[in-house]
Protein backbone atom coordinates (compact mmCIF):
# COMPACT_ATOMS: atom_id res chain seq x y z
CA UNK A 1 0.00 0.00 0.00
CA UNK A 2 2.11 2.86 -1.18
CA UNK A 3 0.34 6.06 -1.27
CA UNK A 4 1.14 8.67 -4.65
CA UNK A 5 1.51 12.47 -4.40
CA UNK A 6 1.77 14.65 -7.08
CA UNK A 7 1.90 18.48 -5.83
CA UNK A 8 2.03 21.61 -7.36
CA UNK A 9 3.47 24.12 -6.08
CA UNK A 10 2.84 28.54 -7.28
CA UNK A 11 3.80 31.36 -5.70
CA UNK A 12 0.05 33.08 -4.58
CA UNK A 13 -1.62 29.20 -4.28
CA UNK A 14 -1.00 25.67 -3.13
CA UNK A 15 -2.83 23.42 -4.98
CA UNK A 16 -1.92 19.75 -3.85
CA UNK A 17 -4.42 17.10 -5.64
CA UNK A 18 -3.42 13.80 -3.64
CA UNK A 19 -4.41 10.38 -4.64
CA UNK A 20 -3.81 8.02 -1.54
CA UNK A 21 -4.42 4.27 -1.94
CA UNK A 22 -2.88 3.51 1.71
CA UNK A 23 -6.20 2.77 3.47
CA UNK A 24 -7.68 1.60 0.43
CA UNK A 25 -9.26 4.68 -0.47
CA UNK A 26 -8.95 7.97 -2.67
CA UNK A 27 -8.74 11.06 -1.17
CA UNK A 28 -8.32 14.70 -3.01
CA UNK A 29 -7.59 17.37 -1.62
CA UNK A 30 -7.28 20.82 -2.55
CA UNK A 31 -6.18 24.07 -1.05
CA UNK A 32 -6.08 27.62 -2.43
CA UNK A 33 -4.10 29.97 0.18
CA UNK A 34 -2.45 32.68 -0.71
CA UNK A 35 0.92 32.22 0.84
CA UNK A 36 0.72 35.84 2.85
CA UNK A 37 -2.32 34.72 4.57
CA UNK A 38 -0.96 31.77 6.21
CA UNK A 39 -1.44 33.14 10.21
CA UNK A 40 -4.33 32.66 12.50
CA UNK A 41 -7.33 34.38 11.74
CA UNK A 42 -9.08 35.59 15.02
CA UNK A 43 -11.78 33.62 16.02
CA UNK A 44 -13.95 33.11 18.67
CA UNK A 45 -16.10 29.92 17.78
CA UNK A 46 -15.52 27.04 19.51
CA UNK A 47 -13.77 24.26 17.19
CA UNK A 48 -13.81 20.83 18.84
CA UNK A 49 -11.01 18.46 16.94
CA UNK A 50 -11.41 14.50 17.24
CA UNK A 51 -7.90 13.32 16.93
CA UNK A 52 -7.58 9.92 15.79
CA UNK A 53 -5.34 7.27 14.97
CA UNK A 54 -5.67 3.63 13.44
CA UNK A 55 -3.79 0.45 13.13
CA UNK A 56 -2.09 0.67 15.99
CA UNK A 57 -0.58 -0.74 18.50
CA UNK A 58 2.04 -0.17 15.76
CA UNK A 59 5.99 0.87 16.59
CA UNK A 60 4.65 5.07 17.57
CA UNK A 61 1.96 4.07 19.44
CA UNK A 62 4.29 4.32 22.75
CA UNK A 63 4.70 7.69 21.45
CA UNK A 64 1.71 8.89 21.15
CA UNK A 65 0.80 7.62 24.35
CA UNK A 66 3.61 9.66 25.72
CA UNK A 67 2.43 12.39 23.47
CA UNK A 68 -1.25 12.80 25.21
CA UNK A 69 -0.32 12.73 28.60
CA UNK A 70 2.39 15.52 28.43
CA UNK A 71 -0.21 18.15 26.65
CA UNK A 72 -2.79 16.51 28.71
CA UNK A 73 -5.54 15.95 25.12
CA UNK A 74 -8.49 13.44 24.37
CA UNK A 75 -7.87 11.29 21.89
CA UNK A 76 -9.08 8.23 20.05
CA UNK A 77 -7.46 5.26 18.69
CA UNK A 78 -8.58 2.45 16.76
CA UNK A 79 -7.05 -0.52 17.17
CA UNK A 80 -6.62 -3.59 15.56
CA UNK A 81 -5.93 -6.81 17.66
CA UNK A 82 -3.98 -8.66 14.97
CA UNK A 83 -1.28 -6.01 15.42
CA UNK A 84 -1.87 -6.06 19.27
CA UNK A 85 -1.07 -9.76 19.70
CA UNK A 86 2.15 -9.61 17.19
CA UNK A 87 4.25 -9.88 20.05
CA UNK A 88 4.75 -8.78 23.96
CA UNK A 89 6.18 -5.40 23.23
CA UNK A 90 3.13 -4.40 21.22
CA UNK A 91 0.47 -6.05 23.89
CA UNK A 92 2.64 -3.63 26.23
CA UNK A 93 1.81 -0.94 24.17
CA UNK A 94 -1.76 -1.81 24.02
CA UNK A 95 -2.04 -2.13 27.81
CA UNK A 96 -0.71 1.59 27.83
CA UNK A 97 -3.50 2.56 25.53
CA UNK A 98 -6.08 0.49 28.01
CA UNK A 99 -4.22 2.69 31.33
CA UNK A 100 -4.59 5.83 29.73
CA UNK A 101 -7.60 7.89 30.41
CA UNK A 102 -6.83 10.16 27.93
CA UNK A 103 -7.03 7.63 25.15
CA UNK A 104 -10.72 6.20 23.86
CA UNK A 105 -10.15 2.99 22.70
CA UNK A 106 -12.36 2.09 19.30
CA UNK A 107 -12.78 -0.96 16.84
CA UNK A 108 -10.78 -1.25 13.71
CA UNK A 109 -11.73 -5.21 13.16
CA UNK A 110 -9.33 -8.00 14.53
CA UNK A 111 -7.45 -8.37 11.07
CA UNK A 112 -7.78 -4.97 8.87
CA UNK A 113 -9.23 -6.63 6.39
CA UNK A 114 -5.87 -8.55 5.73
CA UNK A 115 -5.86 -5.56 3.63
CA UNK A 116 -7.99 -6.97 1.04
CA UNK A 117 -10.84 -4.33 1.00
CA UNK A 118 -13.42 -6.01 -1.29
CA UNK A 119 -12.83 -9.60 -0.32
CA UNK A 120 -13.43 -8.68 3.17
CA UNK A 121 -16.63 -6.44 2.45
CA UNK A 122 -18.44 -8.57 0.52
CA UNK A 123 -18.86 -11.05 3.31
CA UNK A 124 -21.01 -8.36 5.95
CA UNK A 125 -21.36 -11.16 8.17
CA UNK A 126 -18.12 -12.26 8.41
CA UNK A 127 -17.07 -8.49 9.07
CA UNK A 128 -19.50 -8.22 12.05
CA UNK A 129 -17.46 -11.39 13.60
CA UNK A 130 -14.41 -10.26 12.80
CA UNK A 131 -15.38 -6.60 14.60
CA UNK A 132 -16.91 -8.85 17.34
CA UNK A 133 -13.70 -11.09 17.55
CA UNK A 134 -11.37 -7.32 18.07
CA UNK A 135 -14.06 -6.09 20.46
CA UNK A 136 -13.85 -9.94 23.18
CA UNK A 137 -10.05 -10.12 22.56
CA UNK A 138 -9.16 -6.67 23.19
CA UNK A 139 -11.46 -5.93 25.92
CA UNK A 140 -12.96 -2.84 23.85
CA UNK A 141 -15.58 -1.40 26.19
CA UNK A 142 -17.55 0.77 24.16
CA UNK A 143 -19.09 0.74 20.87
CA UNK A 144 -16.90 2.65 18.46
CA UNK A 145 -15.93 1.37 15.49
CA UNK A 146 -13.86 2.62 12.08
CA UNK A 147 -13.89 0.74 9.00
CA UNK A 148 -10.87 -0.13 7.45
CA UNK A 149 -9.93 1.55 4.49
CA UNK A 150 -13.34 3.44 4.60
CA UNK A 151 -14.70 6.11 5.15
CA UNK A 152 -17.87 5.57 6.11
CA UNK A 153 -20.39 6.51 8.92
CA UNK A 154 -23.49 5.10 10.74
CA UNK A 155 -24.68 7.42 13.12
CA UNK A 156 -28.31 8.10 14.52
CA UNK A 157 -29.22 10.84 11.64
CA UNK A 158 -25.67 10.41 9.63
CA UNK A 159 -25.31 7.63 6.83
CA UNK A 160 -22.15 8.48 4.26
CA UNK A 161 -20.62 5.85 2.15
CA UNK A 162 -17.36 6.91 0.05
CA UNK A 163 -18.87 4.94 -3.29
CA UNK A 164 -16.82 1.39 -2.67
CA UNK A 165 -17.50 -1.61 -0.91
CA UNK A 166 -18.62 -2.12 2.05
CA UNK A 167 -22.23 -0.40 2.63
CA UNK A 168 -23.52 -3.45 4.05
CA UNK A 169 -20.98 -4.22 6.23
CA UNK A 170 -21.42 -0.57 7.82
CA UNK A 171 -25.28 -1.17 8.30
CA UNK A 172 -24.46 -4.77 9.37
CA UNK A 173 -22.06 -2.91 12.15
CA UNK A 174 -24.53 -0.14 13.18
CA UNK A 175 -27.37 -2.53 13.33
CA UNK A 176 -25.27 -4.69 16.01
CA UNK A 177 -25.12 -1.61 18.25
CA UNK A 178 -21.44 0.46 16.91
CA UNK A 179 -21.57 4.07 15.82
CA UNK A 180 -19.43 3.86 12.37
CA UNK A 181 -17.06 7.23 12.19
CA UNK A 182 -14.78 7.36 8.99
CA UNK A 183 -12.74 11.28 9.30
CA UNK A 184 -13.11 14.69 8.21
CA UNK A 185 -9.59 14.82 7.03
CA UNK A 186 -6.52 12.56 6.77
CA UNK A 187 -2.70 13.84 7.28
CA UNK A 188 -1.16 11.00 5.19
CA UNK A 189 2.01 10.08 5.87
CA UNK A 190 4.57 7.77 3.39
CA UNK A 191 3.76 3.31 3.36
CA UNK A 192 7.27 3.51 3.68
CA UNK A 193 8.86 5.56 6.26
CA UNK A 194 5.91 6.73 7.76
CA UNK A 195 6.58 10.70 7.17
CA UNK A 196 3.83 12.94 7.20
CA UNK A 197 2.95 13.82 3.45
CA UNK A 198 1.95 17.29 4.66
CA UNK A 199 3.78 19.77 6.81
CA UNK A 200 2.48 21.08 10.01
CA UNK A 201 1.23 24.25 8.55
CA UNK A 202 -0.19 22.89 5.87
CA UNK A 203 -2.26 20.77 8.43
CA UNK A 204 -3.20 23.87 10.38
CA UNK A 205 -4.56 25.89 7.22
CA UNK A 206 -6.72 22.94 5.81
CA UNK A 207 -8.04 22.20 9.45
CA UNK A 208 -9.05 26.16 10.08
CA UNK A 209 -10.38 26.57 6.57
CA UNK A 210 -12.50 23.63 6.64
CA UNK A 211 -13.81 24.33 10.41
CA UNK A 212 -14.36 28.09 8.88
CA UNK A 213 -15.90 27.55 5.76
CA UNK A 214 -18.42 25.03 7.21
CA UNK A 215 -17.14 22.23 5.25
CA UNK A 216 -16.75 19.82 8.13
CA UNK A 217 -19.58 16.93 8.12
CA UNK A 218 -20.79 18.27 11.57
CA UNK A 219 -20.51 22.06 11.91
CA UNK A 220 -17.54 23.28 13.98
CA UNK A 221 -16.51 19.27 14.81
CA UNK A 222 -13.59 18.10 12.76
CA UNK A 223 -12.18 14.23 13.07
CA UNK A 224 -8.71 14.13 12.41
CA UNK A 225 -7.36 10.58 10.96
CA UNK A 226 -4.01 10.20 11.66
CA UNK A 227 -1.93 6.37 11.75
CA UNK A 228 0.23 4.84 14.86
CA UNK A 229 3.39 4.69 12.65
CA UNK A 230 3.56 8.40 11.72
CA UNK A 231 4.86 9.66 14.73
CA UNK A 232 8.40 7.41 15.88
CA UNK A 233 10.93 10.19 16.35
CA UNK A 234 9.82 10.75 19.97
CA UNK A 235 7.37 13.09 20.68
CA UNK A 236 9.73 16.02 21.20
CA UNK A 237 10.73 16.40 17.77
CA UNK A 238 7.37 15.07 16.88
CA UNK A 239 4.88 16.87 14.10
CA UNK A 240 2.40 15.90 16.24
CA UNK A 241 3.49 18.00 18.54
CA UNK A 242 4.03 20.93 16.53
CA UNK A 243 0.08 20.69 15.31
CA UNK A 244 -1.44 20.34 18.93
CA UNK A 245 0.33 23.27 20.24
CA UNK A 246 -0.45 25.39 17.02
CA UNK A 247 -4.51 24.36 17.57
CA UNK A 248 -3.95 24.92 21.11
CA UNK A 249 -2.18 28.36 20.99
CA UNK A 250 -5.25 29.49 19.06
CA UNK A 251 -7.42 29.15 22.34
CA UNK A 252 -10.96 28.26 20.76
CA UNK A 253 -9.80 24.57 19.82
CA UNK A 254 -10.81 21.80 21.88
CA UNK A 255 -9.46 17.96 21.58
CA UNK A 256 -12.56 15.93 22.91
CA UNK A 257 -13.55 11.71 22.66
CA UNK A 258 -15.25 10.35 19.45
CA UNK A 259 -17.80 9.31 22.24
CA UNK A 260 -18.97 12.69 22.83
CA UNK A 261 -19.10 13.49 18.78
CA UNK A 262 -22.88 14.85 17.93
CA UNK A 263 -25.15 11.88 16.88
ZN1 LIG B 1 -6.67 1.16 8.94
Amino acid sequence: MKPMMAAFFSKKSITAFIFIFGCGISVMAQSQVPSSAMQHKKDSTIYTIYLSFDDGPLEGSEDINDAVQKEDIKVNVFVVGMHAFASARMQRFYKLYEADPHIEIGNHSYTHAHDHYNLYYAKPDSVLRDFEKNQLELGIKNKLARLPGRNMWRLKDLVINDNITGRQAADTLYKSGYRVFGWDLEWQHSGETGIPLQSVNEMVEIIERKLREGKTIRKNQLVLLAHDEMFRNGWEESELKQLILKLKSFGNYRFEHLSNYPD
